[in-house]
C-alpha cells in the first residue's frame, strides 16, 4: 500500500470544522459530568455514528449501580444533578459556587443536602492532610483544604463533617480555573464512588475565590451555605459502538477507542470527535470507491474511561483476542503553535511487544515528515497506562497503542479545558494520522504490515528504535510458584477494605511494577522470572514479590496454584 498517498488522500477529505463540531456537540453534553448527560453523549456518538453509515451502531448499558464489578473494577454509582450552590452567609452574602453556571464546582457523586440546604461553620486546613483533620474537631462543619478534597474524604466523613470544600487546582496561575474533581472513593487511590463508600459533598472553587475565603476566615467565624440537589442511584452507563466491516477477515477487528464522560473538550471530546471524523472519512472514501473496503472490520468504541473498556472487554473477550490491533486515542488537539499539539504515540509494554508499535508510528513519522513538513510534531514514548489502553495485557494480548495529542496542558481537568482551546487543524491532523493508521492496519496482509515496520524502523532515530525494540530478557529457568490471575485488566482492589491490604498502599490501577507484576501473572511465569522482566522494564523489581502474590491469593485473587 502507497502510505503516503493513502495519508495525503485522508488530509485532504478530513475537515477539522467538522471534527470540531463533533467535539463542541459531545462537550456540551459531558461538560455536566452528570449521568443522564453521559447517556446523552453515549446516544450522540451513536446516532453521529449511525448517520454516516456505520454498521450496528448504538450504545450499550452496563450497570453503573456502584457493586457490580467487570475484572478487579467495582462500577461507579449513578449520580444525576439538578442544581448545586455554595454561598458564604456570614459576615457577608457572596456566592462562592453555582453547578448551573460551572459545573466543575461541584465534586462528581457529592451527596444532596437537605432540600432547604446545610449551614455550617467552616473550618480552615493548613495542610489539608488527614493527620491535620484526625488533629481537629470537624463535627458539623465545612471543611477547606488547600489541597485535593479526596484525599480527606473518607476522615471528614468519619468525624461528622457535612462538606468539604477545595481550591487546589494543579495548574499553576489560573485565579479564574476550577479544577474538576472526578474521584470520591474512601479508599487511598480510589476513583468513582461505589455503594459503599461515605457520602458527603464537595464544592471545587477557584484559587482567587479561595483566597477571598481564607481572608475572610482568618479575620473571625464565617459561616457557608451549601445547597446540593442531587441524585445517588443504580443506573447505567453506555459503551458506544459500531463497525465498518472488513471484506476478508471480518472477525479480526482494527479497533479504534476514546473515551467520553469527561468535562474537558481537549481531554476528551476530542478524541471521540477524531474517532467520528475518521469513520465520517473512511465511509466516505469507501462508499465513493476511491478506497477498496477494508480486509478487517473496524471497530469504532467510545464510552466512559477504564470502566467502559473494563466492561467491553469482559463481555467481547474474544473479540479482542482477535484483533489485530487497538489505538486509544486520549488526550486533546490543542493550539496548532504550540507544543500541545504534537503527538505522542505510547507504544505497548513489554508483554505485548509487537511490529504494531512500529507501523503506527511508521503511520505517523509519513504524515508529519513527508505529507506535513513537520517532522517536530511527533514523537515515540514508553508506555505508560493511560486508563484505556490495556487491552495488550498477556490474557487479552492485543496490541494496544495510545496517541496523544497533549492533555490540555494548563487546562488539564480544570474549566478551563473548553472548546474554544481545540485547534480545528490539530483535529483534523488527528483524525488523518487515525483513520490512516486504521485503514492502513485493517487493508494490509501481517507479512506487509511487518515489513513495513521493520523497513521504517531503520529510519528512526536511536531514541526511537530503542523505545520500539525493547527485548525480552533471558529469563533464567526454575522451579517455584507461576501465579495466575482470575481477572483481565487493570488491579485495583475496588471494595477491598484498605485496613486488610497488605504491600499495596494506593490503589495500583495505573502503571507500575506490581500493576506489572499482576499482568506477568498468567502462569507460565514464576515470580523469579516476573520479577527479571519488571527490572528490564522498569530498571529495577520491587523486593516484596512474594507478599505481594500472598496478598492477592489471600484475596481470592488468584487461580489454585
Ligand atoms: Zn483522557
Amino acid at each position: 500500500m502507497d502510505i503516503r498517498a493513502l495519508l495525503e488522500r485522508l488530509q485532504h477529505s478530513v475537515s477539522g470544522d467538522t471534527a470540531w463540531g463533533y467535539m463542541a456537540e459531545i462537550c456540551s453534553r459531558d461538560r455536566w459530568s452528570s449521568f443522564d448527560k453521559y447517556r446523552e453523549s453515549a446516544d450522540y456518538c451513536a446516532d453521529a455514528l449511525l448517520s454516516l453509515g456505520v454498521d450496528d451502531a448504538n450504545a450499550v448499558p452496563f450497570p453503573a449501580d456502584g457493586r457490580t464489578k467487570f475484572g478487579d473494577w467495582m462500577m461507579p454509582m449513578s449520580w444525576d444533578v439538578r442544581e448545586a450552590t455554595l454561598e458564604i452567609v456570614a459576615p457577608s452574602s457572596t456566592i462562592l459556587a453555582q453547578w448551573s453556571e460551572l459545573p466543575d464546582s461541584l465534586v462528581m457523586w457529592s451527596a444532596p443536602t437537605p432540600s432547604g440546604g446545610t449551614k455550617a461553620e467552616v473550618i480552615v486546613l493548613k495542610e489539608g492532610t488527614t493527620l491535620e483533620v484526625e488533629s481537629l474537631d470537624v463535627r458539623g462543619k465545612v471543611v477547606f483544604t488547600p489541597e485535593h478534597p479526596t484525599r480527606i474524604k473518607s476522615v471528614v466523613s468519619r468525624k461528622g463533617g457535612v462538606g468539604i470544600v477545595s481550591d487546589w487546582l494543579r495548574a499553576k496561575d489560573k485565579p479564574d480555573a476550577v479544577q474538576w474533581i472526578n474521584t470520591w472513593s474512601d479508599s487511598p487511590g480510589g476513583w468513582a464512588m461505589h455503594a459503599h463508600d461515605s457520602r458527603i459533598w464537595g464544592f471545587s472553587i477557584s484559587p482567587r475565590k479561595g483566597a477571598l475565603l481564607r481572608k475572610l476566615a482568618s479575620e473571625g467565624d464565617v459561616e457557608l451555605k451549601a445547597t446540593v440537589s442531587t441524585k445517588l442511584y443504580e443506573g447505567e452507563l453506555c459503551y458506544t459502538t459500531g463497525s465498518i466491516s472488513g471484506e476478508t477477515y471480518p472477525d479480526e477487528e482494527v479497533i479504534l477507542m476514546a473515551h467520553i464522560a469527561e468535562q474537558g473538550a481537549n481531554d476528551n471530546a476530542s478524541g471521540a470527535a477524531a474517532l467520528i471524523e475518521s469513520a465520517r472519512v473512511l465511509r466516505k472514501l469507501i462508499s465513493s470507491g476511491e478506497l477498496p473496503p477494508p480486509k478487517r472490520t473496524i471497530r469504532f468504541l467510545m464510552m466512559p474511561e477504564s470502566y467502559g473498556p473494563m466492561a467491553f472487554a469482559v463481555r467481547n473477550i474474544e473479540k479482542l483476542r482477535n484483533a489485530l490491533a487497538v489505538i486509544n486515542v486520549d488526550g486533546g488537539a490543542g493550539d496548532y503553535d504550540s507544543d500541545d499539539s504534537a503527538l505522542g504515540i505510547y507504544v505497548n509494554p513489554l508483554c505485548c511487544r509487537s511490529f504494531v508499535d512500529a507501523a503506527i508510528a511508521g503511520v505517523a513519522r509519513t504524515f508529519y515528515e513527508e505529507v506535513k513538513n513537520r517532522p517536530d510534531k511527533w514523537a515515540v514514548h514508553k508506555y505508560t497506562l493511560a486508563g484505556d489502553n490495556f487491552f495488550c495485557e498477556p490474557l487479552i494480548g492485543a496490541p494496544h497503542t495510545w496517541l496523544e495529542m497533549g492533555d490540555g496542558g494548563d487546562y488539564w481537568h480544570n474549566s478551563e479545558d473548553t472548546p474554544d482551546k481545540v485547534d480545528p487543524r490539530s483535529l483534523a491532523d488527528l483524525s488523518a494520522v487515525t483513520a490512516g493508521c486504521a485503514y492502513f492496519l485493517a487493508s494490509s496482509g501481517k507479512g506487509e504490515l511487518a515489513r513495513f515496520a521493520q523497513r521504517t524502523m531503520e529510519t528512526f532515530p536511536d531514541e526511537t528504535k530503542q523505545i520500539l525494540s525493547m527485548a525480552m530478557p533471558q529469563l533464567r529457568q526454575g522451579e517455584g510458584r507461576r501465579p495466575k490471575r482470575k481477572f483481565i485488566g487493570a488491579l485495583t482492589l475496588d471494595g477491598v477494605p484498605p485496613e486488610t491490604w497488605k504491600v499495596i498502599k494506593s490503589s495500583p490501577r495505573w502503571w507500575n511494577s506490581y500493576l506489572a507484576a499482576w499482568w506477568w501473572a498468567d502462569g507460565k511465569h514464576t515470580i523469579q522470572q516476573i520479577s527479571q522482566l519488571l527490572e528490564a522494564e522498569f530498571g529495577k523489581a520491587p523486593d516484596d514479590l512474594d507478599e505481594f502474590f500472598d496478598f492477592l491469593s489471600g484475596l481470592g485473587y488468584l487461580l489454585r496454584e
